[in-house]
């Protein structure tokens, strides 16, 4: 057996990383999959790099999964039975936290005491589940939110169903109990205060990062070559989740509005849709395409299914602009993805877009969503393209998955070294005195 790695004093050898409802194995773009499954895929693969193992723990939402899979070198995805694989909504998933919940800790339970050393969960759904494990193994549970049900609840889409209060209830539970929160941005950290009388000393911002290898600036011509797309278009990109919260409808109307303003442009203009639905709502594509009819655009908009990395890339090259015009977004890696790639954005100016976003510098935002300010917006970045994707190109630059990891094992670091000086409230949860690797315990 090789030897076990003690990557560094205080450091955790190993983390139990739980995603309940979405798997890192699954493809973003579609359902429940996005921005998230991304965060945790690179965040995993980096921290096994620094000798940090990462058992990773989701549904199983088949029966053809095997119950267990190396994703990479250090990475392991553990498959917990909890509920029926196929067919199971989000919204049912809360009374399958107790199977999945065992699942965990039974797992845990096989190994020698002190196996996992954090407890990381992502969603409130898995911090339901760790922070029992957390009082179970005497760990800090670290928690990331992604979205949160108030804010959602505060910018919601018309006709877009509110989030229930079973959630919220849910989300004021785990920001009580959670030993670090990790925000990605100053305005979550200040919703998680306001919202939620989260503990301030107890919220990290971390922003999250962008593989600047994969998304990389490259020739247009190339890139156009490989989409299927004319030298002399006007390319605008959307991407993610077909959602009423993404608001891809708001891109349809700026472009219905932009041809308008220029008919002349009816020849050369197009518009890009690259994802698949999630959820409820905005039943799309079919949606859209009957929206593009209304709207009289339908020759203009293409559809193409989620994409993996390398072709995603291809896309972002290739549009003259993305358009973000979400109702909300906790941070929003497509805006980055894009930006790193060389293509400028146009966003909402909401959530974390303005973080992702540097208006006038990237790309712009445009507060609010009506199409008719969207498409000055775009207009405005076509007349400067050259100069906001060299900005574009600078402030993705300034975003690595590497320093998000850098900020997640301090935040890591800092909730042991609490945990290990709280012997009170240690006590209460009834767990054993523990600690990092070459940190001391207060008795
Ligand atoms: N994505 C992808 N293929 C697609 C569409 C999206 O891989 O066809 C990825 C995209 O690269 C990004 C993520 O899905 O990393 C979406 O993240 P974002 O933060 O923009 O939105 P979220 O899904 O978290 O709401």
């Amino acid at each position: 057996m090789p030897a076990r790695r003690f990557p560094g004093p205080g450091l955790p050898r190993r983390v139990a990383t739980l995603s309940v409802h979405t798997s890192p194995l699954d493809q973003p773009g579609a359902g429940d999959a996005g921005g998230m499954n991304v965060y945790i895929v690179e965040v995993s693969r980096r921290l096994a790099a620094r000798g940090i193992a990462v058992d990773v723990f989701t549904r199983a939402t088949s029966s053809d999964l095997p119950p267990v899979v190396e994703m990479s070198p250090g990475v392991t995805v553990r498959h917990v039975s909890a509920g029926p694989f196929e067919g199971l909504g989000k919204e049912e998933l809360p009374a399958q936290l107790c199977a999945f919940t065992a699942a965990v800790l039974r797992e845990e339970a096989q190994h020698e005491p002190g196996y996992y050393d954090v407890v990381h969960s992502h969603y409130w759904l898995s911090g339901q589940v760790g922070y029992l494990a957390r009082d179970r193994w005497s760990v800090p549970l670290v928690h990331t939110a992604h979205t949160l049900a108030k804010v959602k609840n505060e910018a919601l889409a018309a006709g877009d169903r509110p989030e229930p209060r079973s959630r919220v209830i849910g989300e004021e539970q785990v920001v009580a109990e959670a030993d670090r929160l990790v925000a990605n941005t100053d305005e979550e950290a200040r919703q998680l205060v306001r919202l939620y009388g989260a503990d301030p000393a107890r919220t990290l911002v971390v922003p999250p990062g962008v593989d600047l290898d994969r998304f990389a600036p490259g020739s247009r011509t190339a890139a156009r070559r490989a989409v299927g797309v004319p030298d002399d278009a006007v390319v605008l990109l959307f991407v993610g989740r077909i959602q009423p919260l993404k608001a891809p409808d708001v891109l349809l109307g700026t472009a219905a509005r932009m041809l308008a303003d220029d008919p002349a442009l009816r020849d050369r203009l197009q518009v890009h849709v690259v994802g698949a639905p999630s959820g409820t709502g905005l039943d799309a594509p079919r949606q859209l395409e009957k929206l593009a009819v209304e709207l009289g655009i339908p020759d203009i908009v293409r559809f193409s299914p989620p994409q993996p990395p390398e072709r995603l890339a291809d896309f972002y090259r290739a549009a003259d602009v993305t358009v973000v015009p979400s109702h909300n977004e906790s941070f929003g890696l497509v805006a980055l993805e894009s930006q790193a790639c060389g293509t400028p954005v146009v966003a909402a100016a909401v959530g974390g877009l303005p973080t992702a976003v540097r208006d006038g510098v990237s790309g712009v935002l445009v507060p609010g969503h009506d199409p008719a300010d969207y498409a000055v917006a775009v207009r405005a970045v076509l007349a400067r393209r050259e100069l906001l994707a060299a900005g574009a190109r600078r402030h993705a630059g300034r975003f690595s998955w590497d320093r998000t990891v850098d900020a997640l094992v301090d935040g890591y670091a800092a909730a042991a070294r609490d945990m290990a000086a709280a012997p009170v409230r240690r006590a209460r949860r009834g767990g054993a005195l523990r600690s990092l690797p070459g940190m001391s315990v207060a008795r």
